[in-house]
């Protein structure tokens, strides 16, 4: 879709799975079990979904997903099956990873952040985007670089850390304007350097929230995952987030969400009914 100076495009990178009691929180069972199907390991599926944005200012995706990278061992763990889309759906856009002028994570974790390398002839990692611009929280940056017990599976420092090297990270520390009408938008939370992006360009905006709503099933406000190091955060960064949506029709697009890349929310009664835009 052409968003004011943006042309838009949203893929799904992969598809993996994760716990249900992860993903959902303080929800029982019994009430997310009804929203979506778990496997015999009470794992649920999760798309890693990547916002392309074409412009002559410049390509900006935003995440890149679980990437190629992976062992077979953590494979099995997120149930993949399939390789990454990332390059193809690039290609089916007309672009190579050379042309990707600007990658913002919204946050470090594995599933968002894997696909900003790849293995070059000796199966050596490599920098996927070398003339991309990485875009990261500086506070996001220093909690991965030194994980605690908690968090600690969730990040592969090496990863960024090579970015790092080859001159292809930028810190930002708090709310920047990336391109015109692109901003990113610290939110906390999830963990405590996420970042949302908000894309505006004549009149019309799209957020990406993030881990802060990842799909469709996270709209009610207390369906926070329970790797979120601070909950209530992102709780009342999600309340936020949705009055922007119902009140200035910021469409969101999910990052996690199978069916549903890209929606409008309606508020009707006290609930919040999103319906799907195609992108
Ligand atoms: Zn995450």
């Amino acid at each position: 879709m052409q968003l004011g100076d943006y042309e838009i495009h949203i893929f799904a990178e992969n598809r993996w799975r994760i716990d249900g009691g992860a993903m959902f929180g303080v929800v029982p069972k019994v009430i997310w079990g009804k929203m979506v199907q778990s496997d015999e390991f009470n794992r649920v599926k999760l798309d890693t979904n990547i916002v392309l944005l074409k412009s002559d200012k410049g390509n900006i995706i935003v995440d890149s997903g679980m990437g190629d990278t992976l062992t077979d061992r953590q494979k099995k763990i997120f149930g993949i099956n399939s390789d990454s889309a990332l390059e193809r759906n690039l290609n089916s856009f007309g672009l190579k990873p050379e042309d990707i002028d600007i990658v913002i994570l919204t946050h470090l974790h594995l599933d968002h952040s894997g696909g900003t390398v790849k293995l070059d002839k000796e199966r050596k990692k490599i920098p996927r985007f070398p003339n991309a611009k990485h875009v990261v929280q500086k506070k996001e940056f220093e909690d991965a670089k030194n994980p605690d017990e908690r968090t600690a599976a969730t990040y592969i420092p090496e990863n960024f850390l090579m970015l790092k090297e080859n001159n292809l990270l930028e810190l930002v520390d708090g709310g920047k304007e990336i391109l015109p009408g692109i901003r990113v938008l610290p939110t906390g939370g999830h963990s405590n350097g996420h970042q949302a992006v908000l894309i505006q360009s004549q009149g019309k905006a799209i957020l990406c929230p993030g881990d802060i709503i990842p799909t469709q099933n996270h709209l009610k406000i207390p369906y926070v995952a329970s790797v979120d190091t601070h909950p209530l955060e992102t709780m009342k960064v999600k309340k936020e987030f949705i009055k922007k949506a119902t009140d200035d029709g910021w469409m969101f697009a999910f990052d996690h969400d199978l069916d549903m890349k890209l929606c409008r929310l309606k508020k009707v009664n006290d609930t919040f009914i999103p319906s799907k835009i195609e992108a």
